[in-house]
Protein backbone atom coordinates (compact mmCIF):
# COMPACT_ATOMS: atom_id res chain seq x y z
CA UNK A 1 0.00 0.00 0.00
CA UNK A 2 1.43 3.47 -1.26
CA UNK A 3 0.82 6.48 0.19
CA UNK A 4 -0.14 9.36 -0.85
CA UNK A 5 1.73 12.54 -0.66
CA UNK A 6 0.65 16.63 -1.92
CA UNK A 7 3.74 16.49 -3.83
CA UNK A 8 6.35 14.77 -5.44
CA UNK A 9 8.76 16.60 -3.42
CA UNK A 10 7.25 15.48 0.00
CA UNK A 11 6.55 11.88 -1.31
CA UNK A 12 10.64 11.45 -2.82
CA UNK A 13 11.13 12.65 0.95
CA UNK A 14 9.41 10.66 3.05
CA UNK A 15 10.40 7.29 1.05
CA UNK A 16 13.92 8.16 1.15
CA UNK A 17 15.58 4.91 1.83
CA UNK A 18 19.40 4.46 2.87
CA UNK A 19 21.31 1.29 3.05
CA UNK A 20 24.01 2.89 5.46
CA UNK A 21 21.31 3.58 7.97
CA UNK A 22 18.12 0.90 8.21
CA UNK A 23 16.78 3.35 10.97
CA UNK A 24 15.42 6.25 9.57
CA UNK A 25 16.07 8.45 12.62
CA UNK A 26 20.13 7.65 12.04
CA UNK A 27 20.22 8.51 8.37
CA UNK A 28 21.47 12.57 8.46
CA UNK A 29 20.54 12.58 4.81
CA UNK A 30 16.52 11.76 6.26
CA UNK A 31 15.03 14.92 6.90
CA UNK A 32 10.72 13.90 7.10
CA UNK A 33 9.22 11.30 9.02
CA UNK A 34 5.68 10.05 7.95
CA UNK A 35 3.92 7.63 10.39
CA UNK A 36 1.30 5.92 8.49
CA UNK A 37 0.05 4.60 11.59
CA UNK A 38 -0.44 8.04 12.69
CA UNK A 39 -0.92 9.77 9.77
CA UNK A 40 1.30 12.31 11.16
CA UNK A 41 4.27 14.12 9.24
CA UNK A 42 7.69 15.03 11.51
CA UNK A 43 11.09 16.70 10.92
CA UNK A 44 13.65 14.74 12.13
CA UNK A 45 15.96 16.23 15.32
CA UNK A 46 19.26 14.03 14.55
CA UNK A 47 20.34 14.18 18.13
CA UNK A 48 20.95 10.67 18.06
CA UNK A 49 17.42 9.41 19.45
CA UNK A 50 14.01 9.33 17.91
CA UNK A 51 12.90 13.05 18.20
CA UNK A 52 10.93 15.18 15.64
CA UNK A 53 9.01 17.90 15.37
CA UNK A 54 5.55 17.62 13.70
CA UNK A 55 4.47 19.57 11.02
CA UNK A 56 0.78 20.71 9.67
CA UNK A 57 2.08 22.05 6.35
CA UNK A 58 4.17 20.85 3.64
CA UNK A 59 7.87 22.59 3.66
CA UNK A 60 7.94 22.27 0.05
CA UNK A 61 4.38 22.99 -1.57
CA UNK A 62 3.12 24.62 1.57
CA UNK A 63 0.07 22.56 0.94
CA UNK A 64 -2.06 22.01 4.86
CA UNK A 65 -1.34 18.32 5.70
CA UNK A 66 -3.92 16.10 6.66
CA UNK A 67 -4.28 16.34 10.63
CA UNK A 68 -2.77 13.65 13.17
CA UNK A 69 -4.80 10.45 13.76
CA UNK A 70 -2.72 10.14 16.95
CA UNK A 71 -6.53 10.58 18.56
CA UNK A 72 -8.01 8.73 16.45
CA UNK A 73 -6.01 5.80 17.04
CA UNK A 74 -6.53 5.55 20.59
CA UNK A 75 -10.83 6.16 20.31
CA UNK A 76 -10.93 3.77 17.76
CA UNK A 77 -8.93 1.13 19.94
CA UNK A 78 -10.68 2.55 23.03
CA UNK A 79 -13.82 1.68 21.03
CA UNK A 80 -12.92 -1.81 19.95
CA UNK A 81 -12.17 -2.70 23.56
CA UNK A 82 -8.34 -2.87 23.39
CA UNK A 83 -5.50 -1.88 25.68
CA UNK A 84 -2.93 0.38 23.86
CA UNK A 85 -0.22 -1.36 25.68
CA UNK A 86 -1.70 -4.95 25.28
CA UNK A 87 0.92 -7.44 23.21
CA UNK A 88 -1.91 -8.45 20.93
CA UNK A 89 -2.58 -5.31 18.55
CA UNK A 90 -4.34 -6.20 15.74
CA UNK A 91 -1.96 -5.52 12.72
CA UNK A 92 -3.78 -3.17 11.28
CA UNK A 93 -3.64 -0.78 13.78
CA UNK A 94 0.18 -0.91 13.72
CA UNK A 95 0.20 0.92 10.10
CA UNK A 96 -2.48 2.78 7.81
CA UNK A 97 -4.71 0.22 7.37
CA UNK A 98 -6.92 1.32 10.33
CA UNK A 99 -7.20 4.63 9.35
CA UNK A 100 -8.02 3.38 5.33
CA UNK A 101 -10.79 1.38 6.87
CA UNK A 102 -12.44 4.34 8.78
CA UNK A 103 -11.87 6.82 6.34
CA UNK A 104 -13.98 4.49 3.23
CA UNK A 105 -17.27 4.19 5.24
CA UNK A 106 -19.64 6.93 4.73
CA UNK A 107 -19.41 10.13 6.64
CA UNK A 108 -21.88 10.26 9.32
CA UNK A 109 -24.08 13.18 7.98
CA UNK A 110 -27.53 13.26 8.02
CA UNK A 111 -29.65 12.82 5.38
CA UNK A 112 -33.11 12.20 3.80
CA UNK A 113 -34.24 15.28 5.92
CA UNK A 114 -36.71 15.78 3.75
CA UNK A 115 -38.85 13.02 4.61
CA UNK A 116 -42.42 14.10 6.07
CA UNK A 117 -43.83 11.66 8.52
CA UNK A 118 -47.27 13.33 7.84
ZN1 LIG B 1 21.99 7.41 5.31
ZN1 LIG C 1 3.92 19.14 -0.66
Amino acid sequence: MTDSHCCAELTRRVEHECDLHPDPFECPDNLVYYSARLREYGLIIHDGGSAMISIGYCPWCGSELPASARDLWFDELARRGIDPDSDDMPEEFTDGRWLAAIDTEPPATETGGRVRSD
